[in-house]
């Protein structure tokens, strides 16, 4: 199955290796979790948020409820495609712009949970408001400018940026998505040294239309390393009134329909050598730091999201009667809502956890963040299909169309269009899966990489091969032993079976990444399929323990929320149906028949499968002639 890999791919991984944070300074839950080991003490207090630290934003929260309620039609915004660009002094005037930018610059300098819990708020109500306001502080530069900025950068842009001046991150090309290492925009030194001039082209930048200061990531000269000629790709701010910068085309989609997202064009666009943010042939790893620590921001706009495609669910099966009951009174409606509450209870755990661990900074939330944004796209995802199902023809009209017959205007439509973004910005699912997959592996690599390498000399082989073979000795049995039965996890009580069942299954998964490894060997790399499914596992094993954590610290303040176990145990459920059937499968699939028959397909051996299919009409070589001389 496993091709050869082109000098295109090597160079691509190369690069991306490269910009790979590869340094374990603080423990992580998850990275412990692949290895067998359930380290609970991370996660468990739950962090809650401290009374002083939810006091900074609630009267901030209260105050853009009520501005979002009051002056945001977001069903207007989306049937115009076209953003009310007049809310933007009134999102000014609140602070929205400087949410994430700390005081000392003029912004809120709202932690992590207060962030998240802003964005949600805005999530239930507008989906391109949010993109307004997390691709400016989540991605865009005030986050990079932060996290790598000198002293004098941050004093010259940061006050500006949280006082209004919209910003945006440009990485993705029309020929560079997933791989962005491949990226060709340019930035050539000028003759004095004393700057760049910038040259190419950024495709769908979120805020591009209205923004004044865009991170841009770029070429710049190659070095040499070792002999080996080595791509720098570099990070710059840039001020997009400088000349040179063109928007080149407004971008319309499905979704999000409000949102100023464009194709931007460079032409020897100059920028002085003091708007390089971090240093020359840093930028990928700007980049994807960048998006790694953004990345809490749209797993909190999916879990809100969810709350409020929970609430519109249950609303509808009281209030919709057929077939003599309420249609939350059949069985197949009924799971379908049990889903929806369960999977967003997890979100929700998901978010509060990571935000709170965020704040308090003590743990490494990298697979974390990836796993949290991998699996609350794809729930919300699900929970939004099943929210349409359950709203029957009414989930497909539109919200103004409903108010026109008389009807609430329940926007389920525009809320399903506005969410299938999520699963593709900001890293694809499949790319998070590869992220941490790499990740996962990563520790047995490590020891066995060498002994894999056909290249490796005999002698360094055995070598390895002897420290490997001492290590795993005393590892892999340990990963059979364990003690997951009552008492030990009798704190979480009716959920102890679930976290004993975690803890089984985290040691079923260390094996079970080992037995991989030793299968495919070098090969493994190429094997999605079953990395996705042990990707799977682990995601579903940390969404459980988020959401058993969460539950008791919810159940333990009694009141109201003393019945969240049901949530998590109709949650950990789910999932362990899902861990169980992803276990079967992992060595025990068709993944290589079906590989082979898409290489058939697209080979055209089954070209006789098309039938007769309407063939767009091509244009006449006048029209292709005329419409390049339009364009030039
Ligand atoms: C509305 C919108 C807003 C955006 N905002 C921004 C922004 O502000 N700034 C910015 O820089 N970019 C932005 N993007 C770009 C976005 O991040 C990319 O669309 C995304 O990274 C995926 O790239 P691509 O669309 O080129 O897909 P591709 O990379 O071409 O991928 C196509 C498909 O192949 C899969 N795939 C690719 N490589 C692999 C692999 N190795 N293994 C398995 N599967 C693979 C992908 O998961 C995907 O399903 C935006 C895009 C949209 C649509």
């Amino acid at each position: 199955m496993a091709e050869v890999k082109s000098k295109e791919a090597v160079e691509a991984m190369e690069v991306a290796e490269a910009s790979r944070e590869t340094t374990w300074e603080k423990p992580s839950f998850v990275g412990d979790l692949f290895l067998g080991n359930l380290n609970l003490d991370l996660i468990y207090p739950f962090p809650e948020q401290p009374v002083s630290d939810k006091q900074e934003a609630d009267e901030f929260l209260a105050k853009l409820e009520r501005f979002l309620a009051e002056n945001v039609d977001a069903d207007k915004i989306d049937e115009q495609g076209e953003y009310d660009y007049s809310l933007f002094e009134g999102f000014n005037k609140l602070g929205a712009w400087g949410m994430k930018i700390p005081k000392e610059y003029g912004g809120l300098g709202f932690s992590a949970t207060n962030y998240n819990r802003a964005i949600g708020l805005v999530a239930t109500w507008c989906g391109s408001s949010v993109a307004w306001l997390s691709a400016h502080q989540s991605i865009g530069v005030p986050q990079p400018l932060k996290l790598f900025g000198t002293e004098e950068q941050k004093k010259k842009w940061l006050p500006r940026l949280a006082n209004g001046a919209i910003s945006a991150f440009a990485l993705t090309e029309p020929g560079v998505g997933s791989d962005p290492a491949k990226m060709s925009t340019m930035a050539v030194p000028t003759p004095d040294g004393k700057g760049f001039l910038i040259s190419g082209e950024k495709l769908w930048c979120t805020n591009g239309l209205k923004a004044e200061l865009l991170v841009v990531m770029c070429q710049t000269p190659p070095k040499v390393v070792k002999g080996k000629e080595k791509k720098q790709i570099t990070a710059f701010v840039v001020e997009t009134a400088t000349p040179g910068v063109e928007i080149a085309h407004r971008c319309q989609f499905m979704g999000l329909r409000g949102i100023g997202n464009v194709l931007i064009r460079f032409k020897d666009v100059y920028v002085p050598r003091e708007n390089i943010l971090w240093g020359e042939g840093l930028g990928l790893k700007l980049a994807l730091i960048t998006l790694n620590t953004g990345r809490l921001t749209i797993p909190a706009g999916c879990a809100a999201s969810g709350r409020k495609m929970l609430e519109i669910a249950k609303d509808w099966g009281l209030e919709r009667v057929q077939w003599g009951a309420p249609i939350a009174k059949h069985e197949a409606v009924a799971a379908k809502i049990a889903w929806m509450a369960s999977h967003t209870f997890a979100m929700e755990a998901i978010v509060w956890l990571t935000s709170g661990l965020a704040d308090r900074g003590d743990v490494d939330l990298r697979l974390e963040a990836a796993m949290a944004k991998l699996f609350n796209t794809e729930v919300a995802w699900q929970c939004v299909d099943h929210l349409v199902q359950i709203r029957g023809g009414r989930g497909f009209e539109t919200a103004t169309s409903l108010r026109e017959r008389g009807e609430k205007a329940i926007p389920v439509e525009r809320i399903m269009r506005d969410m299938r973004i999520n699963r593709i910005f900001e890293g694809t699912s499949e790319i998070q899966h590869l992220f941490i997959a790499r990740e996962a592996v990563d520790p047995h690599m490590k020891r066995g990489y060498k002994i894999l390498l056909p290249e490796t000399p005999v002698g360094e082989k055995l070598r390895a091969a002897a420290a490997a073979g001492a290590h795993y000795a005393a590892w892999y049995p340990s990963k059979f032993i364990g003690w997951s039965r009552f008492p030990k996890f009798g704190e979480f009580g009716k959920l102890s079976g679930h976290m004993g069942y975690i803890e089984r299954a985290s040691r079923k998964l260390a094996r079970s990444i080992f037995h991989a490894m030793m299968r495919y060997q070098a090969k493994l790399e190429r094997k999605q399929m079953v990395l996705f499914r042990i990707v799977d596992i682990g995601t579903d094993l940390f969404a459980m323990s988020a959401a058993i954590s969460y539950a008791t610290m919810l159940s333990k303040k009694g009141g109201d929320t003393k019945n969240a176990m049901e949530l998590a145990d109709v949650f950990c459920s789910e999932a362990r149906l899902r861990i169980d059937t992803n276990f079967r499968q992992l060595f025990d699939n068709h993944d290589e028949s079906s590989y082979r028959l898409v290489q058939q397909l697209i080979k055209g051996d089954f070209d006789w499968f098309k039938g007769q299919v309407v063939e767009p009409v091509m244009p006449t070589v006048e029209q292709v002639e005329e419409a390049i001389r339009n364009l030039a």
